[in-house]
This record gives C-alpha cells, sequence and structure tokens, in this order.
C-alpha cells in the first residue's frame, strides 16, 4: 500500500497570534478538501491557541516545534507532552538542526524527546541531517546511521508506529540549495535501513520519511515524484499561505 504523505510546515520563530490567524483564515480554504496528503502546520508555542482554534474540524492538524520530556516540574521555559496534547496538538517536530545547532540538542535528548512523545501519543517527526562539511567528507552515511540509531534507541516496534523521520540536510535548509530528488532517495533508503534495524522490515517499510531544505512550489513535484520520499517539511515557503498551499497541492 502507498505510503500517505506528509505535508509538514515548520514556522520556526515567526508570526505572532494574530499574523497566525490571518495565515489559517486565507490557507484553510485553499486546501479544503484535500485528502490525499496529510497537512501539518507547527508555528510557534505562543501561536498554538490561535492554530488550533482555527483549524478545528478542518483536514489541517498542529504540530509544535519542540517538547522536553520531562512530565512536569521545575523546568523553567519548558513545555511537557501532555501540555502539548490538553491544548490540541497532535504532533511534534523533535531534533530540528536548529536545535541541534544552536540550542545544544545532542542526540540522546532527541531520544529522550522522542521517547517522551511516543509515550504520550503525539506524532513525532524526528529530524536528522548532515551538515555540508560532512557531506563534503564522506562523512554523510555515518551521520545519518549514528543519528537514527540514538534516536530510535530502546524504543520497541509497539510503541513507534506514529513515528515519522525528516531527512533535512542541513546546506539545503534556508539557502536556496535541494537536494537532487535522486539524492534525497539514497539517504532516505539508508534511513529506511536504520529503521528497520531498530523496529524491523514492516514497520520499515510503513514509515514516513519527509525531504526538508528549500523545498519550494518550483521543485516540490520533482522531489515527491521519488518513491522513497513521503511528503516534505517546508520552513520558508510554508509561511505564505498560497506558497504553502501549491507545495500541499503539488
Ligand atoms: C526546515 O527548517 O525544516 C526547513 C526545511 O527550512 P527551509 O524550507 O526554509 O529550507
Amino acid at each position: 500500500m502507498p505510503r500517505k504523505k506528509v505535508m509538514a510546515a515548520n514556522w520556526k520563530m515567526n508570526k505572532n497570534p494574530n499574523q497566525t490567524g490571518d495565515f489559517f483564515r486565507d490557507f484553510l480554504p485553499m486546501v479544503a478538501g484535500h485528502t490525499r496528503d496529510e497537512i501539518v502546520v507547527c508555528p510557534p508555542y505562543i501561536d498554538l491557541y490561535v492554530a488550533i482554534e482555527a483549524a478545528r474540524g478542518s483536514n489541517v492538524a498542529i504540530g509544535a516545534q519542540d517538547l522536553y520530556w520531562e512530565k512536569e516540574g521545575a523546568y523553567t521555559g519548558e513545555i511537557c507532552p501532555s501540555m502539548l496534547l490538553d491544548i490540541g496538538c497532535t504532533h511534534v517536530i523533535i531534533g530540528h538542526s536548529e536545535r541541534r545547532q544552536y540550542f545544544g540538542e545532542t542526540d540522546d535528548m532527541v531520544n529522550f524527546k522522542l521517547k517522551a512523545a511516543l509515550e504520550a501519543g503525539l506524532t513525532p517527526i524526528v529530524c536528522v541531517g548532515e551538515v555540508l562539511e560532512e557531506r563534503e567528507a564522506n562523512l554523510t552515511e555515518d551521520v545519518l546511521r549514528r543519528q537514527c540509531l540514538r534516536a530510535f534507541h530502546a524504543i520497541s516496534s509497539k510503541k513507534a508506529p506514529k513515528l515519522v523521520v525528516a531527512y533535512e540536510p542541513v546546506w539545503a535548509i534556508g539557502t536556496g540549495k535541494t537536494a537532487t530528488p535522486q539524492l534525497a532517495a539514497e539517504a532516505h533508503v539508508l534511513i529506511r535501513g536504520e529503521a528497520a534495524k531498530a523496529f524491523g522490515e514492516e514497520f520499515s517499510n510503513k514509515l514516513r520519511i519527509l525531504y526538508g531544505g528549500s523545498v519550494k512550489p518550483e521543485n516540490v513535484k520533482a522531489l515527491m515524484a521519488e518513491e522513497e520520499i513521503d511528503g516534505a517539511l517546508v520552513g520558508g515557503a510554508s509561511l505564505d499561505p498560497k506558497s504553502f498551499a501549491a507545495i500541499v497541492k503539488y
């Protein structure tokens, strides 16, 4: 059975609640009735309430961009899985390269966050990908293997069915450079292989692996034509409703 694609928006640190309301007012009619793909929008925490209210009853799911693994307590500034669930989030991005690069997020932290998200019943979108120096030094395979191995550590396939992975070559994020569909597909095959080792062949055949890195209305069709690519995680081009709707409906 073909895997249903996930078209996910990562707004990063953009838009306030008013702008979030404006986005959904314009975006929802553009994608109304679109059932071919799953549509997910991940705004900053402060916009989640407005996004969830706006998208209620629609075909658009709302996700957060991060979470903390503890259930509650003295963790100033953090948000736990049950808070996201209570407010109506269904998805959460974990281990985005910007969190790894700028906020010291390690493979182990990604693993803790993934476990907590799965335990809570959220759909995690776990990001993996190599930086430019790693690609140039022929280390892409090693990096992806390590990131997957550590992210999936000690998680049973029974707990993991909602898992979604995003391959995001860091050199392609926000740079306008896109991996060729073939290059992305090669990385996806490797990631699927790691998922097979961790969770079994049957699981890995069903696993959705998204591509992220300068996806735009102009290049999305070619990327989605690759059998290995099960959707997109979109940064910059998801901020404009028309542009993200065009990507969703490639
Ligand atoms: C991202 O940050 O997840 C991303 C893919 O960004 P962009 O589309 O802007 O490259």
